[in-house]
């Protein structure tokens, strides 16, 4: 089904929210980062347990681009398959090392959501204060640093999954509004992002057909018909908002 690039150009993304999307990304993962040198937490070499054994719930906006860049790809088709066949199963982009399913890696690594940036390195408001979310595999494996990376939640030094999950939802609330298992929140994604460029598609050709014949047009001339422009028709009715 091929991987996705991670490398969306934006010049050929005609609406702002991708390029904010992937910005807002891009900022979870610089703070877990700075996080996990600040502390030293690290995960295990190779360690894929999260992956392997949790079904991360995530909204549609968060595998947007993931979505956006399967369909660009030509595999969207493909990977809408695969994400409905495995609605409740484990998430689609998670490949496992031959014999040992608790090591793999994320084959969506680049554009991969919000949760799955934070998961381990990042903090819940509890009732006293910021609260590390720890991994299991972390406590098992280096304890002492789980207590150095508590230490600094609690002085308020973690990224916070409130903080960064809610700046994201707020881009789209209704594509933010409900968390879903991985590869449901992927389906609905892929089937918006299908029909979005399917009438974009439509559009132009029917722009085509309408255009008197290019000698009498400048427009078609120039190649120039901005309210034509296809990409800019809002996402059919067929997904509820
Ligand atoms: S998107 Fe990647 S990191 Fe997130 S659950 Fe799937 S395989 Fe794991």
């Amino acid at each position: 089904m091929g991987e996705p690039s991670g490398d969306l150009d934006p010049e050929t993304v005609p609406e702002p929210v991708p390029v904010v999307v992937a910005a807002l990304l891009a900022a979870a993962e610089d703070a877990t980062r700075a996080f996990a040198v600040a502390t030293g937490l690290r995960c295990p070499e190779g360690c894929g347990a999260c992956c392997h054994d949790a079904r991360p719930e995530v909204t549609e906006l968060d595998v947007s681009l993931i979505a956006r860049d399967a369909v660009a790809r030509g595999v969207g088709e493909a990977l809408f398959e695969a994400a409905v066949a495995g609605a409740d199963a484990r998430c689609v982009f998670y490949e496992s090392e031959d014999g040992a399913p608790h090591k793999g890696r994320c084959t969506a690594y680049s554009l991969r959501p919000m949760l799955c940036r934070l998961f381990g390195f990042a903090a819940r408001r509890g009732k006293t204060g910021p609260e590390l979310a720890a991994c299991r595999v972390h406590r098992a494996q280096t304890p002492e640093l789980v207590a150095v990376a508590e230490e600094a939640a609690r002085r308020g030094e973690a990224p916070l999954f409130g903080d960064h999950q809610s700046r994201l939802d707020g881009l789209d609330p209704a594509r933010s509004a409900t968390k879903r298992p991985i590869n449901q929140a992927l389906a609905r994604a892929l089937e918006r992002e299908l029909t979005r460029v399917a009438y974009a598609g439509e559009e132009a050709a029917a722009a085509l057909l309408d255009a008197p014949p290019a000698a009498l047009n400048d427009d078609a001339v120039e190649g120039h018909d901005p309210g034509s422009e296809p990409g800019r028709r809002p996402p059919s009715g067929k997904l509820a908002a």
